[in-house]
Protein backbone atom coordinates (compact mmCIF):
# COMPACT_ATOMS: atom_id res chain seq x y z
CA UNK A 1 0.00 0.00 0.00
CA UNK A 2 1.29 3.24 -1.09
CA UNK A 3 2.31 5.47 1.95
CA UNK A 4 2.65 9.39 1.52
CA UNK A 5 5.00 10.71 4.37
CA UNK A 6 5.70 14.22 2.75
CA UNK A 7 3.74 16.38 0.34
CA UNK A 8 6.48 15.49 -2.28
CA UNK A 9 5.17 11.63 -2.03
CA UNK A 10 1.85 12.85 -3.37
CA UNK A 11 3.22 14.81 -5.93
CA UNK A 12 5.24 12.08 -7.38
CA UNK A 13 1.86 9.74 -6.88
CA UNK A 14 0.15 12.80 -9.15
CA UNK A 15 3.29 12.71 -12.08
CA UNK A 16 2.95 8.69 -12.25
CA UNK A 17 -0.95 8.77 -12.88
CA UNK A 18 -1.72 7.18 -9.43
CA UNK A 19 -4.84 9.58 -9.94
CA UNK A 20 -5.18 9.61 -13.52
CA UNK A 21 -7.56 6.85 -13.53
CA UNK A 22 -11.01 6.44 -13.42
CA UNK A 23 -10.85 4.58 -10.24
CA UNK A 24 -9.61 7.20 -7.83
CA UNK A 25 -7.91 5.39 -5.03
CA UNK A 26 -9.03 5.45 -1.16
CA UNK A 27 -7.37 8.29 0.14
CA UNK A 28 -6.96 6.48 4.20
CA UNK A 29 -6.35 8.12 7.57
CA UNK A 30 -7.19 6.82 10.70
CA UNK A 31 -9.80 4.60 8.70
CA UNK A 32 -12.23 5.31 11.87
CA UNK A 33 -14.64 6.83 9.64
CA UNK A 34 -14.84 4.67 6.93
CA UNK A 35 -17.27 1.45 6.26
CA UNK A 36 -15.68 -0.92 3.60
CA UNK A 37 -18.06 -3.25 1.03
CA UNK A 38 -15.68 -4.66 -0.19
CA UNK A 39 -13.44 -7.34 1.49
CA UNK A 40 -10.44 -5.97 -0.71
CA UNK A 41 -10.24 -2.08 -2.18
CA UNK A 42 -8.08 -2.04 -5.29
CA UNK A 43 -6.05 1.15 -4.36
CA UNK A 44 -5.19 3.19 -1.35
CA UNK A 45 -3.28 5.81 -0.12
CA UNK A 46 -2.19 6.23 3.25
CA UNK A 47 -1.69 9.34 4.75
CA UNK A 48 0.94 10.02 7.33
CA UNK A 49 1.92 13.27 7.07
CA UNK A 50 3.83 13.93 10.52
CA UNK A 51 4.97 17.14 12.50
CA UNK A 52 3.71 20.21 14.85
CA UNK A 53 4.60 23.40 14.42
CA UNK A 54 3.86 27.04 15.54
CA UNK A 55 3.33 29.04 12.72
CA UNK A 56 2.14 32.57 14.38
CA UNK A 57 1.60 33.59 18.07
CA UNK A 58 -0.09 37.11 19.42
CA UNK A 59 -1.24 37.95 22.29
CA UNK A 60 -4.55 36.45 21.95
CA UNK A 61 -4.06 33.72 19.76
CA UNK A 62 -1.67 31.01 18.27
CA UNK A 63 -1.76 29.10 15.23
CA UNK A 64 -0.22 25.73 14.85
CA UNK A 65 0.10 23.60 12.04
CA UNK A 66 -0.45 19.94 12.02
CA UNK A 67 0.85 17.64 9.46
CA UNK A 68 -2.18 15.35 8.34
CA UNK A 69 -0.71 11.93 9.49
CA UNK A 70 -1.01 13.17 13.10
CA UNK A 71 -3.14 11.35 15.43
CA UNK A 72 -6.21 13.89 16.27
CA UNK A 73 -5.54 13.28 19.93
CA UNK A 74 -2.12 13.58 20.08
CA UNK A 75 -2.46 16.84 19.12
CA UNK A 76 -4.97 17.83 21.49
CA UNK A 77 -2.44 16.92 24.02
CA UNK A 78 -0.16 18.78 22.11
CA UNK A 79 -2.25 21.93 22.63
CA UNK A 80 -3.03 21.55 26.27
CA UNK A 81 0.84 20.70 26.74
CA UNK A 82 1.44 24.12 25.67
CA UNK A 83 -1.47 25.95 27.02
CA UNK A 84 -3.28 26.54 23.69
CA UNK A 85 -6.96 26.39 23.88
CA UNK A 86 -10.14 25.21 21.74
CA UNK A 87 -10.48 21.79 20.90
CA UNK A 88 -10.40 20.68 24.44
CA UNK A 89 -13.83 19.33 24.20
CA UNK A 90 -12.79 17.56 20.74
CA UNK A 91 -10.66 15.23 23.09
CA UNK A 92 -10.39 11.26 22.46
CA UNK A 93 -12.37 11.60 18.47
CA UNK A 94 -10.60 9.45 16.76
CA UNK A 95 -8.57 10.09 14.12
CA UNK A 96 -5.83 12.08 12.25
CA UNK A 97 -5.73 16.14 11.67
CA UNK A 98 -5.83 15.87 8.31
CA UNK A 99 -9.37 13.91 8.08
CA UNK A 100 -10.91 16.39 10.63
CA UNK A 101 -11.78 19.18 8.44
CA UNK A 102 -13.20 16.55 6.04
CA UNK A 103 -16.71 16.59 7.94
CA UNK A 104 -16.05 19.66 10.60
CA UNK A 105 -15.37 17.25 13.32
CA UNK A 106 -17.16 18.02 16.72
CA UNK A 107 -18.58 17.31 19.70
CA UNK A 108 -19.53 18.86 23.13
CA UNK A 109 -20.75 22.15 21.83
CA UNK A 110 -17.30 22.74 19.51
CA UNK A 111 -16.58 21.73 15.59
CA UNK A 112 -13.10 22.20 14.41
CA UNK A 113 -14.82 25.28 12.53
CA UNK A 114 -14.44 27.44 15.35
CA UNK A 115 -10.90 27.41 15.99
CA UNK A 116 -9.63 26.55 11.59
CA UNK A 117 -7.71 28.62 10.47
CA UNK A 118 -6.62 27.44 7.04
CA UNK A 119 -5.58 23.92 5.47
CA UNK A 120 -3.25 22.66 2.71
CA UNK A 121 -4.41 20.68 -0.10
CA UNK A 122 -2.87 19.27 -3.08
CA UNK A 123 -5.43 18.89 -6.23
CA UNK A 124 -5.06 15.27 -7.75
CA UNK A 125 -4.98 15.85 -10.94
CA UNK A 126 -2.69 18.97 -11.52
CA UNK A 127 -0.56 18.48 -8.17
CA UNK A 128 -1.08 22.11 -7.33
CA UNK A 129 -1.04 22.80 -3.93
CA UNK A 130 -3.57 25.17 -2.63
CA UNK A 131 -4.89 27.07 0.67
CA UNK A 132 -8.01 26.81 1.79
CA UNK A 133 -9.36 29.60 4.27
CA UNK A 134 -12.22 28.89 6.57
CA UNK A 135 -14.75 30.85 4.04
CA UNK A 136 -13.58 27.79 1.24
CA UNK A 137 -14.31 24.90 2.83
CA UNK A 138 -18.05 25.70 3.54
CA UNK A 139 -18.23 23.93 6.74
CA UNK A 140 -21.30 23.15 8.10
CA UNK A 141 -22.66 20.60 10.62
CA UNK A 142 -20.20 17.03 9.36
CA UNK A 143 -20.36 18.86 6.30
CA UNK A 144 -17.28 20.71 4.31
CA UNK A 145 -16.58 21.20 0.69
CA UNK A 146 -14.58 18.24 0.59
CA UNK A 147 -17.16 15.95 0.75
CA UNK A 148 -19.44 17.55 -1.16
CA UNK A 149 -18.45 20.22 -4.50
CA UNK A 150 -14.34 19.35 -4.16
CA UNK A 151 -15.25 15.48 -3.08
CA UNK A 152 -12.36 13.51 -4.32
CA UNK A 153 -10.38 16.66 -5.94
CA UNK A 154 -7.88 17.04 -3.05
CA UNK A 155 -5.53 15.45 -0.32
CA UNK A 156 -5.54 17.49 2.62
CA UNK A 157 -1.32 17.66 3.87
CA UNK A 158 -1.54 20.25 6.93
CA UNK A 159 -4.14 22.02 8.84
CA UNK A 160 -4.09 25.41 10.24
CA UNK A 161 -5.73 25.82 14.05
CA UNK A 162 -5.87 29.48 15.73
CA UNK A 163 -5.85 28.57 19.36
CA UNK A 164 -6.57 30.55 22.08
CA UNK A 165 -3.93 31.52 24.49
CA UNK A 166 -6.36 32.16 27.18
CA UNK A 167 -8.60 29.56 28.54
CA UNK A 168 -12.76 30.21 28.53
CA UNK A 169 -14.72 26.85 29.13
CA UNK A 170 -17.09 26.00 26.61
CA UNK A 171 -19.80 24.29 28.51
CA UNK A 172 -22.84 24.91 26.20
CA UNK A 173 -23.73 21.14 26.59
CA UNK A 174 -25.57 20.35 29.94
CA UNK A 175 -24.24 17.49 30.47
CA UNK A 176 -20.58 19.01 30.86
CA UNK A 177 -21.96 21.86 33.01
CA UNK A 178 -23.76 19.24 35.18
CA UNK A 179 -21.25 17.13 35.51
CA UNK A 180 -18.75 20.27 36.73
CA UNK A 181 -21.45 21.36 39.14
CA UNK A 182 -22.19 17.86 40.63
CA UNK A 183 -18.10 17.52 41.53
CA UNK A 184 -17.61 20.88 42.83
CA UNK A 185 -15.45 22.55 40.10
CA UNK A 186 -16.57 25.97 39.34
CA UNK A 187 -13.54 26.58 38.04
CA UNK A 188 -11.97 24.20 35.25
CA UNK A 189 -9.02 24.58 33.94
CA UNK A 190 -9.01 23.01 29.81
CA UNK A 191 -7.19 19.50 31.26
CA UNK A 192 -10.34 19.32 33.55
CA UNK A 193 -12.52 19.48 30.83
CA UNK A 194 -10.74 17.60 28.51
CA UNK A 195 -10.62 14.88 31.42
CA UNK A 196 -13.94 14.90 31.76
CA UNK A 197 -14.69 14.77 28.21
CA UNK A 198 -12.93 11.63 27.50
CA UNK A 199 -14.80 10.36 30.71
CA UNK A 200 -18.03 10.49 29.32
CA UNK A 201 -16.95 9.26 25.83
CA UNK A 202 -15.62 5.94 28.15
CA UNK A 203 -19.05 5.52 29.41
CA UNK A 204 -21.54 5.83 26.22
CA UNK A 205 -19.11 4.76 23.50
CA UNK A 206 -17.16 1.26 22.51
CA UNK A 207 -13.65 1.49 22.22
CA UNK A 208 -12.72 0.82 18.41
CA UNK A 209 -9.78 -0.90 19.29
CA UNK A 210 -11.88 -3.58 21.21
CA UNK A 211 -14.93 -3.58 19.44
CA UNK A 212 -15.29 -2.97 15.55
CA UNK A 213 -17.48 0.56 15.03
CA UNK A 214 -17.37 3.78 13.10
CA UNK A 215 -18.91 6.28 16.09
CA UNK A 216 -22.27 7.96 14.84
CA UNK A 217 -23.43 6.20 12.06
CA UNK A 218 -25.76 8.50 11.55
CA UNK A 219 -25.98 12.79 11.52
CA UNK A 220 -28.64 14.06 13.44
CA UNK A 221 -31.27 15.39 11.26
CA UNK A 222 -32.51 18.90 10.82
CA UNK A 223 -35.74 19.26 10.10
CA UNK A 224 -38.50 22.58 9.87
CA UNK A 225 -40.29 23.60 12.30
CA UNK A 226 -44.02 22.72 10.85
CA UNK A 227 -42.39 18.92 10.96
CA UNK A 228 -41.06 19.24 14.35
CA UNK A 229 -43.78 20.84 15.76
CA UNK A 230 -46.16 18.11 14.23
CA UNK A 231 -43.97 15.49 16.02
CA UNK A 232 -44.06 17.20 19.60
CA UNK A 233 -47.63 16.65 19.35
CA UNK A 234 -47.25 12.83 19.75
CA UNK A 235 -43.74 12.70 21.20
CA UNK A 236 -44.23 15.55 23.44
CA UNK A 237 -40.71 14.35 25.30
CA UNK A 238 -39.18 15.16 21.59
CA UNK A 239 -35.47 16.75 22.38
CA UNK A 240 -34.54 19.49 20.20
CA UNK A 241 -31.72 21.71 18.97
CA UNK A 242 -32.79 25.18 17.64
CA UNK A 243 -31.15 26.12 14.57
CA UNK A 244 -30.55 29.61 13.20
CA UNK A 245 -33.09 29.82 9.88
CA UNK A 246 -36.19 28.21 12.05
CA UNK A 247 -34.33 24.48 11.69
CA UNK A 248 -34.70 22.01 14.61
CA UNK A 249 -31.47 19.65 14.62
CA UNK A 250 -32.84 16.26 16.42
CA UNK A 251 -30.69 13.63 18.06
CA UNK A 252 -30.53 10.92 15.74
CA UNK A 253 -30.41 8.58 18.77
CA UNK A 254 -33.08 8.98 20.30
CA UNK A 255 -35.29 8.46 16.88
CA UNK A 256 -33.52 5.02 17.05
CA UNK A 257 -33.94 4.28 20.49
CA UNK A 258 -37.78 5.48 20.40
CA UNK A 259 -38.01 3.13 17.39
CA UNK A 260 -37.35 0.16 20.11
CA UNK A 261 -33.91 -0.50 17.90
CA UNK A 262 -31.10 -0.39 21.01
CA UNK A 263 -29.33 -3.21 20.64
CA UNK A 264 -31.39 -4.72 17.89
CA UNK A 265 -29.14 -7.08 16.06
CA UNK A 266 -29.17 -8.74 12.81
CA UNK A 267 -26.35 -11.72 12.21
CA UNK A 268 -23.19 -10.05 14.08
CA UNK A 269 -24.23 -6.27 13.19
CA UNK A 270 -25.82 -4.83 16.00
CA UNK A 271 -27.08 -1.23 17.40
CA UNK A 272 -25.40 -0.61 20.18
CA UNK A 273 -26.83 -0.99 23.90
CA UNK A 274 -25.62 2.49 25.59
CA UNK A 275 -25.85 4.41 22.46
CA UNK A 276 -28.22 3.89 19.38
CA UNK A 277 -26.34 6.25 16.80
CA UNK A 278 -23.62 3.70 16.85
CA UNK A 279 -23.69 0.84 14.99
CA UNK A 280 -21.47 -2.55 16.15
CA UNK A 281 -19.69 -5.38 15.12
CA UNK A 282 -20.26 -7.67 17.53
CA UNK A 283 -18.47 -10.82 16.21
CA UNK A 284 -17.82 -11.08 12.12
CA UNK A 285 -19.72 -8.36 10.55
CA UNK A 286 -19.13 -7.68 6.96
CA UNK A 287 -19.43 -4.06 6.00
CA UNK A 288 -22.29 -5.20 3.98
CA UNK A 289 -24.08 -6.57 7.27
CA UNK A 290 -23.35 -3.12 8.70
CA UNK A 291 -24.90 -1.53 5.81
CA UNK A 292 -27.77 -3.68 5.45
CA UNK A 293 -28.33 -2.73 9.55
CA UNK A 294 -28.45 0.55 8.98
CA UNK A 295 -30.71 0.70 5.84
CA UNK A 296 -33.26 -1.40 8.19
CA UNK A 297 -32.82 1.47 10.95
CA UNK A 298 -33.18 3.99 8.49
CA UNK A 299 -36.03 2.69 7.55
CA UNK A 300 -37.73 2.03 10.50
CA UNK A 301 -37.54 5.72 12.09
CA UNK A 302 -38.45 7.06 8.35
CA UNK A 303 -41.71 4.96 8.78
CA UNK A 304 -42.48 6.02 12.37
CA UNK A 305 -41.24 9.76 12.14
CA UNK A 306 -40.73 10.55 8.02
CA UNK A 307 -37.22 11.73 9.00
CA UNK A 308 -34.81 10.39 6.74
CA UNK A 309 -31.27 9.47 8.69
CA UNK A 310 -28.28 10.05 6.64
CA UNK A 311 -25.58 8.28 6.86
CA UNK A 312 -22.32 10.45 8.89
CA UNK A 313 -19.87 7.88 7.61
CA UNK A 314 -18.24 7.18 4.59
CA UNK A 315 -19.16 4.29 2.21
CA UNK A 316 -16.85 2.74 0.41
C1 LIG B 1 -15.75 5.62 18.44
C2 LIG B 1 -15.81 6.76 17.46
C3 LIG B 1 -16.22 7.99 17.91
C4 LIG B 1 -16.30 9.09 17.03
N1 LIG B 1 -16.72 10.29 17.53
C5 LIG B 1 -16.80 11.36 16.70
C6 LIG B 1 -17.23 12.62 17.20
O1 LIG B 1 -17.50 12.80 18.39
N2 LIG B 1 -17.32 13.65 16.33
C7 LIG B 1 -16.99 13.52 15.01
O2 LIG B 1 -17.11 14.51 14.28
N3 LIG B 1 -16.58 12.34 14.51
C8 LIG B 1 -16.48 11.26 15.32
N4 LIG B 1 -16.06 10.05 14.82
C9 LIG B 1 -15.70 9.94 13.41
C10 LIG B 1 -14.18 10.04 13.14
O3 LIG B 1 -13.46 10.01 14.33
C11 LIG B 1 -13.84 11.36 12.41
O4 LIG B 1 -14.58 11.47 11.22
C12 LIG B 1 -12.35 11.46 12.08
O5 LIG B 1 -12.05 12.75 11.61
C13 LIG B 1 -11.91 10.43 11.07
O6 LIG B 1 -10.51 10.45 10.98
P1 LIG B 1 -9.71 9.32 10.24
O7 LIG B 1 -8.29 9.78 10.12
O8 LIG B 1 -9.92 8.01 10.89
O9 LIG B 1 -10.40 9.36 8.80
P2 LIG B 1 -10.70 8.15 7.82
O10 LIG B 1 -11.77 7.31 8.40
O11 LIG B 1 -9.42 7.49 7.41
O12 LIG B 1 -11.26 8.96 6.57
C14 LIG B 1 -12.49 9.65 6.64
C15 LIG B 1 -12.73 10.33 5.28
O13 LIG B 1 -11.75 11.34 5.06
C16 LIG B 1 -10.95 11.04 3.90
N5 LIG B 1 -9.59 11.46 4.26
C17 LIG B 1 -8.86 11.04 5.32
N6 LIG B 1 -7.69 11.71 5.37
C18 LIG B 1 -7.68 12.57 4.32
C19 LIG B 1 -6.73 13.53 3.82
N7 LIG B 1 -5.57 13.79 4.44
N8 LIG B 1 -7.05 14.22 2.69
C20 LIG B 1 -8.22 13.99 2.05
N9 LIG B 1 -9.15 13.10 2.47
C21 LIG B 1 -8.88 12.40 3.60
C22 LIG B 1 -11.13 9.56 3.66
O14 LIG B 1 -10.93 9.23 2.29
C23 LIG B 1 -12.58 9.36 4.10
O15 LIG B 1 -13.46 9.79 3.08
C24 LIG B 1 -15.96 8.93 15.67
C25 LIG B 1 -15.52 7.68 15.22
C26 LIG B 1 -15.44 6.60 16.10
C27 LIG B 1 -14.96 5.26 15.61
Amino acid sequence: MPVARHEADILQLVKNGFFDEIKLPLVLGGGSNILLTKDEVEKVLKIEIYGIEIVNRTNDYTIVKAGAGVNWQGFVEFTLDYGLYGIENLTLIPGTCGAAPMQNIGAYGVEISDVFDSLEAIHLQTGKKEIFYKEDCEFGYRQSVFKSTCKNEYIISSINLRLRNHFTPVLSYEVLASRLESSGNTNPTARDLSRLVAAIRMEKLPDPAKQGNAGSFFKNPVVDMYQFQEIKKTYCDLPAYFQEDEKVKIPAAWLIERAGLKGFQVGNARVHDRQALVLVNSGKASGNEILELSKLVADSVFSIFNIRLDPEVNIV
